[in-house]
């Protein structure tokens, strides 16, 4: 960081770069993409449908299972395909994330699956999947009490920063995604590796809420658009 700008020339409280688009698969209930920096995402939503096999059911609600990918050319050393501990981490906080806001109680023994794929990769994935599937899950016509939207906020050379890039989140001194029911201002997910004082945090925190607004405002246009066109056909 130098005079309060940061390597990729933006002030400490600006976002990359967002791209969202609504329905994009045909086969998918409902679907996202979104570019978010140097972040590629396409998030598919499947169901309600019955939960298979049938032990896995829960007759008071519908079970909502993300699973969040990573594919092999998405990083820079090529990523070994399938499940690692990290993006089973992250498909588990996905999935409460969103359980948080679904009216799963309106589908009993169903399930919601939630398919994240990151194409590309340049750090705050977890907060660019949680943004997109939700997108994926109102496209698809899901009940929910919120349209949930992330952003992370960190600290990089002692300054609270917005939104880290790849080199912030390698160089800098902490790491701070939230996802939140922006209507409520719920935090449904947060987590944070690094450190930074009890200050330091409250800004951190009020920062990522202030970037969860902004994306917000692109995920609600996003939506708004698709049936824009659907209007016009
Ligand atoms: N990353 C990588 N290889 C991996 C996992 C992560 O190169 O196997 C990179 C990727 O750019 C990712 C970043 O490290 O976005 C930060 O990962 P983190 O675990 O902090 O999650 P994220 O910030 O993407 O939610």
């Amino acid at each position: 960081m130098k005079d309060g700008i940061r390597i990729d020339g933006r002030k400490p409280d600006e976002l990359r770069p967002i791209k969202i688009e609504a329905g994009v698969l045909y086969r998918a209930d409902g679907s996202c993409y979104l570019e978010w920096g140097g972040n590629k995402i396409m998030a598919a939503v499947y169901g309600p449908r019955e939960a298979m096999p049938r032990h896995i059911q829960d007759p008071t609600k519908a079970i909502v299972n993300a699973r969040y990918n990573m594919v092999p050319f998405s990083v820079e050393d090529r990523k070994r395909p399938g499940p690692d501990r990290r993006s089973v981490e992250i498909s588990k906080v996905t999935s409460e994330a969103l359980e948080g806001v679904i009216f799963t109680e309106l589908f009993p023994r169903a399930t919601i699956d939630v398919c994240i794929e990151v194409l590309d990769a340049e750090a705050g994935t977890r907060c660019a999947g949680i943004t997109a599937a939700a997108v994926a899950l109102a496209d698809a016509g899901i009940p929910m009490r919120d349209l949930p939207v992330a952003c992370a906020a960190g600290k990089v050379d002692g300054t609270v920063v917005l939104d880290l890039t790849s080199d912030e989140d390698k160089e800098g001194d902490a790491d701070l995604p939230i996802a939140i029911a922006p209507r409520t201002e719920e935090i449904l997910l947060m987590q944070m590796d690094g450190h930074m004082t009890p200050a330091e945090f409250d800004e951190a925190v009020e920062l990522a809420i202030k970037g969860c607004r902004e994306v917000s405002k692109l995920q609600r246009e996003a939506l708004m658009n698709k049936y824009k066109t659907f209007e016009v056909e």
